[in-house]
Order: structure tokens, then sequence, then C-alpha cells
């Protein structure tokens, strides 16, 4: 007879210390097998050299090897579509639950409905935590119930809540013995998966006391490049958001503070109302006349636009995986506005090449951007990329190190003119919204 075990599913998590699913599950009566799915319903649509793909094979192997040598155990890595993975581990163990952390997702909730039922039938257990987000779901709603939809209340009601509560880090060193002890479970590497190492690398957080500080001083000059740099970390659980949250008080700055609250925001918002995923949270923006020129997007995605704030942008993003968020603002209403573009494909180009991608983030301020989404930019307000630059980059610094070619007579003419694409979209949005 196999002796029972439980399971720790490890999927935007990956960290073994402040876990809370993780610490539940070593912490239950029985021992733990810690495991991953690379998952190919999410991998069969990335970039074979997807930076994001090398980032997470490298995390889930750093953890492997510290189970191996520190705690006689190691961790399963799989390969294929959960349910069927679920379905072979079944048979091979003995499972009384399947622990794991919440994942908001629409795509992530359909998955972890399927794999419940599947386990429920079976008679295994299945326990999630709340883990990525201080307050979820519908922890922060209005005193009638509703989500709010506009930020700001929201941040405050945050505020106050996070006041009553006692935010614990969850000390998962401390009981790590209770593991399965078997360091030779099943490992993959990217080939396996058939990806390649990346040439892109994600780059290391920086949450100094200083950085924190001087955030609101720095944080819109994207030549300085003085933000945190956590989305990636943040999206797949390298880093606690407990521990990140605690720095973040520390220093009495407001504002870094509330940048994490907007992450919160959008993730509420995406689970409420899960359609706006991919439809405009207003529904009245899904009536605009988009002229979804795809030579002009085109342009845009590679940083050609002739405009050199915009273009400075979408080289850094193709180059690096990362784009200052400034910028974003900016291409974005570039995209949306100046060219006409639905955003879902701005959207959609961004998915493909962030490293800190994030469903909820992404459409959350890309709705932003359009005007469609909940507490969105108004749509008369369009950014003038000129006088971003005084704003923003008035030594171009920033310009010049992602478009050395500007000021060049190989660099292309401004593909739309200012006024009249200004113009041309009151005039668009209009239509769709009288
Ligand atoms: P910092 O400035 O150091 O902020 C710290 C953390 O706060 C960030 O890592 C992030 O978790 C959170 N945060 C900051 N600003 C925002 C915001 N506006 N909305 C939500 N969370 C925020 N952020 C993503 O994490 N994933 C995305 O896919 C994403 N897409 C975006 C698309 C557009 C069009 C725009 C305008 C913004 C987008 N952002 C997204 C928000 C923001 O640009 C990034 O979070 C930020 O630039 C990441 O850099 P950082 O980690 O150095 O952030």
């Amino acid at each position: 007879m196999k002796n029972p075990i439980n399971i720790f599913w490890f999927r935007r998590d990956l960290r073994l210390d402040d876990n809370i699913g993780f610490y539940e599950a070593l912490t239950s009566e029985y021992p733990v097998l810690p495991l991953f799915i690379f998952d190919t319903e999410i991998l069969e649509d990335l970039p074979k050299d997807d930076a994001r793909v090398t980032f997470i094979f490298d995390a889930l192997q750093n953890m492997r090897t510290t189970l191996q040598k520190e705690h006689g155990s190691s961790l399963a890595l799989y390969h294929g579509k959960p349910l069927a993975i679920y379905k072979q581990l079944i048979k091979d163990y003995d499972i009384a639950a399947v622990y794991s952390n919440h994942d908001y997702e629409p795509y992530a909730l359909k998955r972890d409905t399927e794999i419940k039922e599947f386990l429920s039938k079976n008679g295994v257990g299945f326990h999630s935590f709340k883990d990525q987000v201080i307050f979820e779901k519908n922890e922060i709603v209005k005193k009638d119930g509703n989500p709010y939809r506009v930020y700001t209340p929201y941040m405050k009601v945050w505020k106050e809540k996070f006041k009553t509560i006692d935010l614990k880090i969850f000390d998962t060193h401390s009981v790590l013995k209770n593991l399965v002890t078997n360091s030779k479970l099943p490992n993959l590497s990217l080939p396996d998966l058939g990806f390649k190492k990346a040439s892109q690398k994600i780059a290391d957080y920086e949450v100094t006391p200083s950085l924190i500080q001087d955030y609101e001083k720095n944080r819109n000059f994207p030549a300085q490049d003085s933000t945190s740099r956590l989305g990636p970390h943040l999206r797949f659980g390298t880093v606690s958001i407990r521990k990140i949250m605690k720095k973040a008080i520390a220093e009495k700055n407001d504002i870094f503070w509330q940048e994490l609250i907007w992450r919160e925001f959008f993730m509420q918002i995406l689970w409420h109302f899960p359609h706006t995923a991919t439809e405009s949270f207003k529904p009245k923006y899904d009536r605009i006349e988009w002229l979804n020129n795809e030579d002009q997007f085109k342009r845009w995605c590679d940083g050609t636009t002739g405009y050199p704030l915009v273009d400075a942008g979408m080289r850094q993003l193709n180059t690096t995986g990362f784009m200052h968020n400034r910028v974003r603002m900016l291409v974005g209403s570039f995209l949306c506005k100046h060219l006409l573009i639905d955003w879902r494909w701005g959207e959609g180009y961004f998915a493909e090449k962030l490293h800190d991608y994030d469903m909820a983030s992404n459409v959350g301020n890309w709705q932003w951007v359009a005007g469609c989404g909940v507490d969105a930019s108004p749509y008369f307000r369009i950014f003038n990329p000129t006088t971003q630059i005084e704003k923003f980059d008035k030594d171009l610094k920033y310009i010049t190190k992602w478009v050395p070619d500007f000021q060049k007579s190989t660099y292309p003419e401004k593909m739309v003119d200012h006024k009249e694409a200004r113009l041309r979209c009151f005039e668009t949005y209009k239509r769709a919204l009288d």
C-alpha cells in the first residue's frame, strides 16, 4: 500500500518562503510533494525563446536544488494539460489533498474548477489560499456590496482595512521538514518544453529605502530607470507581496504604496468583470469605428512612427521586454487615439512582449488609456507626443539611448500629423459615444 501524501501545486507563487498555500500544506498531516506543471495550453502561444519561460524554469530549478540539497526532497516538474497530469498522479500516488494558492485570471479559474471537480470525484481534496494579494475578490467592496469601479475610494478603504489586519509573514523554512523524501522526482529541460534559453533576461528588482523615498521624485523620468522592476517578480511570485508591502509601508511613501494598490484594484476588477479581458468595460466604447490599419500598427510595433518618445518606448520594449510606465501611457494613447487602432491590438502586443505582463494590469491599463475602462482617462485627454518630451525627457537622454537615428536623415517622417489626428480622434469617439 502507498503512503498518503499531499501535493503542493506551484503556479504563480514560485518561492519557498512566505508562501501561504505551501505553508498550509507543510503543516498538514501528510508529507508534501511539491509540484509544477508547464501547461501546454499556456506555452503553445508563446515565442520559443520567451524570457518569461526561461525565468520560470530557472526559478523552479533553484527551488528544486534547494529542496534536494537542504531537505532531501525535490520538486516534480511535469509538462502537459493539468487535467491529464492529475489523471496520472492519482494513479501514481495516494493523494489526500492538493494545496495551492488562488489564481484569479479567467483561464485559471476555469482550470481550477475542472481540477477540483475531478479530484473531488476521486476522493481527493483541493485547498486553495489567498497569497498573491493583500486583499482579494470581495474583501474591499462598497457598503452596498458592489465592487468599486473608481480607484481613489477603493484605495482609501484598502488603506483603512489594512490598518486593521496583522500582516503575518509565513516562515515556511521552519516547517520545511514535512516533505516527501525523494530527491529523484521528475525533471525537465527547456528543450523538453520546446523552448530555448532566452537572450533577454528579466531584470532583478530593487526595493531599497532610498528607491521608495525618492520614488515620487524620480518615477516619471524614463531615462532615470528609477522604478522597482518588481513587475515580473510579483507576477510569478518570486517575491512575496507581504514582504514588499511591509517595506513600502516602512518608508511611509504613499505613492509607491498606492502603485501596489493599483495592482490589486485591477485584479479585483478582472475578477468581478471577467468579460473585460476582451470587451470594453464601458460597452459604448465597443462602438468606436477603429481604423485598424495593419501597416500603421506595424510601424507602431517597430518603433518607426516618427515620434521619438513613442519610438523610444517601443524599441525599449522590443529590445528588453520592459517599458517605463510613463512611456507605456504615451504609446498606448498614441495607438488608440492618434492611429485609431483598437486597444486590444496593443494589449495583445504588450502581452507577447512585456516581461511583467499580467492580464489584470495590462487590460486595466489599456482600457484606462483607451478611455473605455473603469475610472479611465477621459477620451478627450490625448497625450501630445511632442510636449511629453519636454516634460519627461527634456535633455533627450532616453530618446537618444533608444532611437540613435533620431535627427538623422534616415529617421522616418511623422506618420500622422498631431493636430489632424487629435481632431479625427475626437470626432470618431464622439460619434460612438453620443
Ligand atoms: P514600479 O513603478 O516600481 O511600481 C511597483 C509595482 O506597482 C509594479 O511592479 C506593479 O506591480 C505595481 N504598479 C505600478 N503601476 C501600476 C499600474 N498602473 N497598474 C497596476 N499595477 C501597477 N503592469 C504590470 O504589472 N503588467 C502589465 O501587463 C502592465 N501593462 C501595462 C500596460 C499599459 C498600457 C500601461 C500604461 C501600464 C501597464 N502596467 C502593467 C503598469 C505599469 O506600467 C507597470 O506596473 C510598471 O511600469 C512596472 O515597472 P516597475 O515594476 O518598475 O513598477
